[in-house]
């Protein structure tokens, strides 16, 4: 994976070549490009880990939405609602 570092503002190195120069990188001047580090992830990233990822964040998500609503009888329907739509999602 390639993290693209962007160029530091008023750093004439790092403007000259589009780029975060050695320097900022080394004294964390720079800010990773986040788009462009996702971007990469999910071209190199598979459909089995894609999938355990979101089951994972549905989970914890749904578990997350009961536990808020102290699971009155509410919360666990809408945290029930969180899981349905990932079944139905996966349905297609
Ligand atoms: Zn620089």
């Amino acid at each position: 994976m390639t993290v693209e570092y962007l160029p530091v503002e008023g750093c004439e190195e790092c403007e000259f070549f589009g780029t975060a120069c050695p320097e900022c990188i080394m004294y964390g001047e720079t800010s990773v490009n986040k788009s462009d580090m996702i971007m990469d992830k999910a071209r190199e990233m598979d459909w089995e880990t894609a999938l355990r990822l979101v089951n994972t964040a549905v989970d914890l998500h749904a578990s997350r939405t009961a536990a808020h609503g102290q699971f009155s009888p509410e919360a666990v329907e809408k945290s029930a609602e969180i899981q349905a739509a990932w079944i139905r999602i996966q349905r297609g």
